[in-house]
């Protein structure tokens, strides 16, 4: 069933893994760090954005032309107290039901990378503690430095892993998999296939209500993931 010539996009937050809030706390400190403010705590202001999209909505002042002036110091400090709260991170992250299984199954069999709204330091480092970077390419992905609006990360991704794996793919050969409608219309905007999980903020039928091509309550049942990711029409 496993298709080589597929290219899977994975979110990270979700719907790979968890931090138990830690990693919403360590962003939320360095926004009002750099930015100042109180920052809303509901899961739904930050889950599917780009690191960039949550600072653009939580400080409208600043314009999207303006934010790469602030994206240096921002990183540094949120590098730093993500450094700072590793003891804790490393004690509170959890693979999500069937991720520990399922990237080794896929490694080396199918091209396969992060796309998420991270920015890149976080998103590795966040991998490294999961113990998943070794199965994803990371060269091959794109993260939330790179731009505000997540759909724009996938056409980079996809520019990346030809360069990376010295071939094309086309949009129906890529596949996005991640917990929220923006994962779902990250994927839809560049003809991608879109495999939804219902392990972040959002039920089954909120995440049915974008028309993902799959829907999963998680990535527990292989079978079901392989299916979904890999089978088309369904
Ligand atoms: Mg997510």
């Amino acid at each position: 069933m496993i298709n080589p010539d597929y290219f899977i996009l994975w979110d990270v937050d979700a719907t790979l893994l968890t931090t138990g809030g830690i990693g919403g706390e360590v962003m939320r400190a360095a926004m009002e760090q750099v930015f100042g403010g109180t920052l809303p705590r509901e899961r739904t202001f930050y889950s599917g954005k780009t690191d960039r999209q949550i600072i653009l909505d939580a400080y409208p002042e600043i314009s999207p032309e303006a934010l790469p002036d602030y994206l240096d110091h921002f990183t540094a400090v949120y590098v730093a107290e993500f450094e700072r709260r590793t003891p804790d991170l490393r004690a509170r992250t959890r693979l999500l039901p069937g991720v520990a299984e399922l990237l080794p199954l896929l490694h080396g069999r199918v091209a396969q990378a992060p796309l998420t709204g991270n920015i890149a330091p976080i998103a590795e480092r966040k991998l490294a503690i999961a113990g998943l970077l070794d199965y994803l390419d990371f060269a091959a992905g794109a993260y939330g430095n790179d731009d505000h609006d997540r759909a724009r990360l996938l056409p980079l991704a996809v520019q990346r892993a030809t360069h990376f794996y010295g071939r094309n793919f086309a949009p129906e050969q890529v596949v996005i998999v991640g917990d929220t409608p923006n994962d779902i219309r990250c994927g839809k905007q560049s003809g991608a296939r879109t495999v939804a999980v219902a392990t972040g903020p959002y039920t089954l039928e909120e995440l049915a209500a974008h028309a993902p091509d799959a829907l999963l309550p998680d990535l527990h049942n292989h079978v079901a993931v392989l299916q979904a990711i890999f089978v088309s029409g369904q």
